[in-house]
């Protein structure tokens, strides 16, 4: 079945667009953390956010949370690794299962990680963003993950229970991942190599590895990797004052957008972009 619209993004931007679709009865899958948002949730006191003076950002992250269960709001809790615009609608993947809606938005945040050099050549040949979707691939090999957050951990485990032998970067401290065909790196991953597919990794302090394969687990996909096409300058998404992309019936909101990265402009954002896919919604339904 194809939805009305598909969200991406739980952060303030598409929770408020989330709310209004609710409010106007459209069908809606919504994917990104249950959590929502970890830039919310990180920021000490919120001194700019009308009629919630001084709130701390678990806090109001808490709120939003309670607001979205309350309207019966539904997450799915899954990473968004493709989008691929079809005639009529969009097609999203999503773990490795596939998702249609007749509208999207782009509620991503501000994506601010550099692909690594090779990442976006040797993606689908060698380098994947999905352990579900590819760790079968890799039965008895050898594989080098990078995990970009203590929450993939489970993913790395999972992948070394399938490889012969994993080379573990982590992007933060104190991985808690410890088994024994596992080698942590002592530098993060810095390139991916290949010929036809890739054939190894270097770290950003040049020690190389032959392998078979790469996982990077990251919390963002940039923008141009999820859907090809997209219009950006530089790191942000274009858009017009309706929250319209480049690509018919995909809209953007948020951070993604550009600066400021404020709360506040992303709900407002979210809210126009909801009222304007409502209307194209209304469009394509008179067609
Ligand atoms: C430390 C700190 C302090 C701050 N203080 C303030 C402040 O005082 N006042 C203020 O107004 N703003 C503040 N901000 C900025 C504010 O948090 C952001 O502007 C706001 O969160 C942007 O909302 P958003 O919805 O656009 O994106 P985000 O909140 O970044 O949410 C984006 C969501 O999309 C998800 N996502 C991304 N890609 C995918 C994908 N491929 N599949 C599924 N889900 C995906 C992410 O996981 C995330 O949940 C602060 C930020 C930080 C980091």
């Amino acid at each position: 079945m194809a939805y009305d619209v598909c969200i991406i993004g739980t952060g303030p931007a598409g929770l408020s667009a989330a709310i209004n679709f609710k409010l106007h009865n459209k069908s809606v899958i919504w994917f990104g953390s249950k959590d929502m948002s970890l830039k919310v949730q990180k920021s000490e006191k919120i001194a700019n956010y009308p009629g919630v003076p001084y709130v701390s950002g678990p806090e109001l992250n808490a709120k939003f949370m309670a607001q979205a269960e309350e309207m019966g709001l539904e997450i799915t809790d899954k990473m968004v690794t493709n989008i691929s615009a079809m005639r009529k609608g969009f097609m999203v993947l999503a773990d490795n299962e596939i998702y249609e809606a007749k509208a999207l938005l782009l509620a991503i945040g501000a994506f601010t990680a550099k692909p690594l050099p090779g990442e976006a050549e040797y993606l689908g040949r060698g380098v994947s963003y999905c352990a579900t979707c590819d760790g079968f691939l890799y039965k008895g090999k050898t594989i080098a993950v990078h995990c970009g957050a203590e929450k993939y951990e489970h993913e790395v485990e999972y992948l070394a229970e399938i490889a012969d032998k994993v080379y573990l970067s982590s992007g933060y401290k104190g991985s808690k991942v410890d088994l024994p065909n596992v080698e942590h790196l002592p530098a993060q991953l810095g390139k991916v190599n290949g010929e036809m597919k890739v054939t190894g990794i270097e770290t950003v302090k040049g020690e190389a590895h032959d392998v078979d394969g790469v996982f990077i687990l990251r919390t963002a996909v940039a923008p141009t990797t999820l859907m090809n096409g997209l219009e950006m300058d530089g790191p942000h998404i274009i858009v017009d004052r309706e929250m319209k992309t480049n690509k018919k019936g995909c809209y953007a909101a948020g951070d993604c957008t550009g600066r400021p990265y404020q709360i506040t402009k992303a709900v407002g954002e979210g809210n126009i972009a909801a009222h304007s896919i409502i209307e194209y919604l209304a469009e394509l339904d008179k067609q």
